[in-house]
């Protein structure tokens, strides 16, 4: 078998155009929905992801507010400008870019963010609403793994999924959309017990580690389809000397063997992330003014 390749560049790109649409039609409502990004400090990793939201922002036809501060910034000047952005009626989004400098506390940060302005699904009271079936605003991550699920497989119920990594903004809320969908869902981390076997159960396999590679062709069971989150770079001494590559945690060509449907990376779960923050930002613009979020 040989699976098909689910092309999260061309997903995203289709999913920025019906929101590009979405936003003309609110501006000729006069709304023009706004996303704000605080950056804290020079993290290479952190200025590039900042860059790529802002001017994706504005290819949509949205409004981009970028708030950089030293990485000397103290925890409370950060909490100040959340709380001034929580108050500006210009801004329907925040997103604080993690991570933030060991000396704040990322908890407090978050739960300073107001949710009904929380894009990145991070407050407690969005995942609560996520666990109890409440609509909210969803972690971005995750979220743009369920609509690639869905773009091969509409219907999800009753499948067996496997979620390899219980982290807080991919592997808890993929879980909880997963079993929303009426999916059997197992979480598996660190202690568990006979990884691979775990794995060969899944009809659908999520794999959000940060391990190169770690997820074998032979833990998947065929026809599975396999959602790789991991990004890790790796040297790559053929290009040459101090090279490096991207790989996920799911061994690629042996996978794409066995399973049913499998994303690519890079190019598969990466592109969604930044597309569904600004579908949640969308989603917060029209909530917070009553109007319907658009079909998109
Ligand atoms: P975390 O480090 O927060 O969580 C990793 C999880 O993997 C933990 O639950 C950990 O278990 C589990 N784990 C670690 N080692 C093993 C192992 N040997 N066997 C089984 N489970 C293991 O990572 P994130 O969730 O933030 O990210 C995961 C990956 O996804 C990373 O590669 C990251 O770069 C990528 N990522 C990609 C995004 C995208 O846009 N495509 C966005 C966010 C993340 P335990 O809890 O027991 O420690």
């Amino acid at each position: 078998m040989s699976a098909q390749i689910i092309d999260g560049k061309a997903y995203a790109a289709g999913l920025r155009q019906r929101i590009a649409g979405a936003v003309g039609d609110l501006a000729g409502r006069g709304v023009t929905p706004g996303l704000a990004v605080v950056l804290v400090g020079e993290d290479p990793a952190s200025q590039i992801y900042v860059t790529n939201k802002a001017r994706q922002t504005l290819e949509v036809g949205m409004r981009s507010f970028e708030h950089k501060l030293p990485a000397t910034a103290s925890e409370a000047e950060v909490l100040s400008l959340v709380q001034k952005l929580n108050a500006d009626p210009a801004v329907d989004g925040i997103l604080v870019q993690l991570p933030l400098p060991k000396h704040i506390d990322t908890q407090k940060v978050i739960e300073t963010v107001d949710p009904a302005k929380d894009v990145d699904g991070f407050h407690p009271i969005n995942a609560g609403r996520l666990m109890t079936g409440v609509p909210g605003l969803v972690s971005c991550t995750p979220l743009g793994c369920l609509l690639l699920l869905q773009s091969v497989k509409p219907d999800l119920a009753g499948l067996d999924a496997v979620v390899v990594g219980r982290s807080n903004i991919v592997g808890k809320p993929m879980a909880q959309l997963l079993l929303a969908q009426s999916c059997t869902v197992t979480v598996a981390h660190s202690r568990t017990k006979d990884l691979p076997d775990v794995c060969r159960r899944a009809d659908i396999l999520v794999a959000a580690v940060g391990r190169p590679e770690m997820v074998r062709g032979n833990w998947v069971k065929p026809g599975a389809i396999v959602i790789d989150v991991g990004i890790n770079r790796v040297p790559n001494p053929a290009a040459g000397e101090g090279k490096t590559r991207v790989v996920g945690d799911v061994a690629y060509a042996e996978a794409a063997a066995v399973a049913s449907a499998i994303t690519p990376v890079p190019g598969g779960v990466g592109p969604m992330t930044i597309a569904c923050l600004l579908r949640n930002t969308l989603e917060a613009a029209c909530r917070r003014r009553g109007l319907a979020m658009p079909g998109v």
